[in-house]
């Protein structure tokens, strides 16, 4: 069943480029509310965790480290379909394929530092919104 709520990061060559404040506005203007966010750092242990699934990919080290480099915008977003919705409105992994008007589009430098991340079923939306707020930080 739907959940109607997703989870993001906004990762840190976001937040090194200046790009919070207007990734945050595209956010709530297509129609998404924070349910839950906080301003912090992954540790190694946390990114490595997080991305898991990628463990075996050529890329895995340099995502752990780029996703450890900087502060990260960490947020539950609620909205009707938000999973699939909030995956349009990033924008495919590489900004080169990116639909213009995407977020990734407009900001991400590159495949690997691509400004946003973005769950991609109800399910890991669910396991990774837990995984960075308790109960009690989700409203
Ligand atoms: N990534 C990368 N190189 C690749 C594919 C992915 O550095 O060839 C990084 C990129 O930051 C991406 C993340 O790994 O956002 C997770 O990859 P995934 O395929 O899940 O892409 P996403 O769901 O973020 O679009
Ligand atoms: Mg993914």
């Amino acid at each position: 069943m739907a959940t109607n709520r997703t989870f993001t990061m906004l990762k840190p060559d976001a937040i090194e480029n200046g790009h919070m404040g207007k990734i945050l506005d595209m956010i709530i203007q297509a129609g998404f509310t924070i349910k839950a966010m906080k301003y912090t750092t992954l540790s190694t242990e946390q990114a490595k965790k997080f991305y898991e699934v990628h463990a075996e990919r050529p890329f895995y080290g340099e995502l752990v480290d780029y996703m450890t480099s900087g502060p990260i915008v960490a947020a539950i977003l609620e909205k009707e379909n938000a999973v699939a919705d909030f995956r349009t409105l990033i924008g495919a992994t590489d900004p080169a394929e990116a639909a213009e008007g995407t977020i990734r589009k407009y900001y991400a430098e590159s495949k690997g530092r691509n400004a946003v991340h973005g769950s991609d079923s109800d399910e890991n939306a669910e396991i990774e919104g837990k995984f960075h707020f308790a109960a009690s930080e989700i409203f």
